[in-house]
């Protein structure tokens, strides 16, 4: 029998009514679960979390908050081979970008466990130093940062079950507000299952954790001005929820990590067969295929200096060669299927848009070669490199994403001036990589693209062997992106954290706010 995907809200499993969406094993086509969210209360969801979570969250110290998202990161951690596995049957992932997912969601929690269980017994921020107003130096002000009384609503999208809940929850827990994830309906088995151990280890207090697994309903039409949605999906979701009058008229924060046409430039200075080109073949054969390309930090646009065009279309295609598509449960198995089969389509039709302005020089529309009866259903893409010869005027290579195993190649004319101005192309991306030894064009690249960029990654000779490439989204630095990317900022460290709080100037007499921020803590 189906399994039926639970929601956990105020305070209770909820089982949703009626056939609900099936959710598929896309290796195999093969149904592997049932959501609904029919006749759950939504509004009464909110309140509750507002009402029960809420000041049981804002009455824990940041050193309890702390050690709560440690409990977290443990209780996954022990759970971590059931959850790599049902990551293969839910999403397709090879268990490399199953661990991705899993470890990476792990990772994040306990590095945010530290750094917020460092910010001590307080719990509240003190914002900066008491500053001098007037002649007299009693009169003061000072700025201080509080958990917002609401909840953080978490909209997820279906490629990172497991980081992408993590990496909202460690924040938004941090800061002191309670959670209400909505994870993508499609592979949302993993993020229920996650959720069932961290409610059934008892990490968190009552009201504190929820999530609504299955479509949203009407759960954004009862925000009210002190909740928070974060949201990660494709810009076109993201439009239509940010215009939402409840949205709107209410001012309420939202944050927004959307899709992005990732750029890398090869400096001039790069020969073939040195360092940085095998480490710009070996990102980029990574990029291409970990999680079959579902990654929204993939680089997607690739500039190479004119004349080593041709020589990096053959390394590619040989590293491309080198990694197998195939049965994600089978080891040695580089490359999954993609997640859906409205994503599967949707690869296939943005390839075939992306040809009408480039050539093939790897792969093909559809699962090539690949015979095997039992994946006769998946929904497999082979990798595929185009090239843009003419990248000024192939516009759709820089505005359509297509989520799935797939760069396109483009010349440049050596110029740092004339590569950022291609990346600029592209509207705003999460992360753009500059692979480089010459330290003025690195300069001038900087200079250029800090405005539309999240991220710049600098690959130099001497941190090639520490780089762990563009993808890998850390804790410690901001992500997100301008523009096209969304316009969003998340993680970086504590800065993640003040989404999360109201920032509020305190004026008045020194002594008097000096007793008021007892219970904070200085940043
Ligand atoms: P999507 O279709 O936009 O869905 C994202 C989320 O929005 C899902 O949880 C979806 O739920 C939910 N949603 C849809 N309609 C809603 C509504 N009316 N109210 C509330 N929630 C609603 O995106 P996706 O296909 O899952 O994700 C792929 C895209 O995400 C790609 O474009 C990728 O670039 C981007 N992405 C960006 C980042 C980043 O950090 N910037 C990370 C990962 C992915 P249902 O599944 O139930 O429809």
């Amino acid at each position: 029998m189906t399994t039926r995907l639970k929601s956990y809200v105020s305070g209770e499993w909820f089982l949703g009514e009626g056939d609900g969406t099936p959710l598929i094993n896309p290796s195999t086509g093969q149904e592997i679960a049932r959501a609904s969210t029919v006749g759950l209360d939504c509004k009464s969801a909110l309140h509750y979390s507002r009402s029960v979570g809420g000041p049981a969250i804002r009455a824990m110290s940041f050193a309890d908050r702390g050690a709560m998202l440690q409990s977290m990161a443990e209780a996954l951690h022990a759970h971590r081979e059931e959850l790599l596995a049902l990551s293969t049957e839910s999403g397709g992932n090879t268990r490399g970008d199953a661990k991705f997912d899993i470890d990476g969601g792990i990772q994040t929690l306990s590095a945010y466990a530290k750094m917020v269980g460092k910010l001590g017994e307080g719990k509240f921020l003190i914002d900066g130093d008491s500053i001098r107003l007037s002649r007299s130096p009693r009169f003061v002000g000072r700025h201080v940062q509080l958990p917002l009384p609401g909840v953080a609503i978490h909209i997820n999208a279906f490629n990172f079950p497991i980081w992408g809940f993590a990496e909202k929850a460690a924040v938004a827990l941090g800061a002191g507000m309670p959670i209400c994830v909505k994870p993508a309906t499609s592979t949302s088995a993993l993020t229920a299952r996650a959720m069932a151990i961290l409610i059934e280890a008892g990490v968190a207090p009552n009201g504190v954790l929820s999530m609504i697994c299955g479509g949203a309903g009407d759960l954004l039409e009862h925000v009210t001005p002190q909740d928070v949605v974060a949201f990660t999906g494709s810009a076109a979701t993201a439009a239509m929820l940010r215009s939402m009058p409840s949205i709107v008229n209410q001012s309420v924060r939202v944050n927004v990590e959307a899709d992005s046409l990732n750029a890398a430039v090869l400096g001039p200075d790069v020969e073939p067969g040195s360092v940085l080109w095998d480490l710009f073949l070996m990102e980029v054969g990574k990029d291409m295929t970990q999680k079959a390309g579902q990654k929204c930090t993939a680089m997607r646009r690739l500039f190479v200096p004119a004349n080593q065009v041709d020589q990096m279309k053959s390394d590619l295609s040989q590293e491309l060669d080198s990694l197998q598509m195939g049965n994600p449960t089978v080891k040695g198995v580089r490359v999954g299927p993609v997640a859906t089969a409205s994503q599967w389509k949707d690869t296939q039709a943005g390839i075939a848009e992306l040809m009408e302005h480039c050539d093939c020089v790897h792969g093909e529309i559809g699962r090539g070669n690949l015979v095997d009866e039992e994946l006769a259903n998946g929904y497999f893409q082979t990798p595929v490199l185009l090239v843009a010869n003419d990248p000024d005027s192939a516009e759709t290579v820089h505005h359509r994403e297509v989520f799935g195993p797939v760069a396109t190649l483009m010349p440049y004319d050596g110029l740092a001036q004339s590569a950022s101005t291609l990346v600029q192309k592209g509207g705003g991306t999460l992360v753009t990589s500059v692979y480089s030894d010459d330290r003025t064009f690195a300069s001038e690249m900087m200079m250029q693209l800090v405005p539309y960029s999240g991220r710049l990654n600098f690959a130099s000779r001497k941190v090639a062997e520490h780089s762990m490439g563009p993808g890998t989204v850390l804790p410690t630095l901001v992500h997100g992106g301008p523009g096209r990317a969304g316009g969003g900022e998340e993680l970086g460290g504590l800065r993640g954290l003040s989404f999360y709080m109201q920032r509020t100037a305190l004026q008045g007499d020194d002594p008097m706010l000096a007793k008021m921020l007892e219970l904070g803590t200085q940043v």
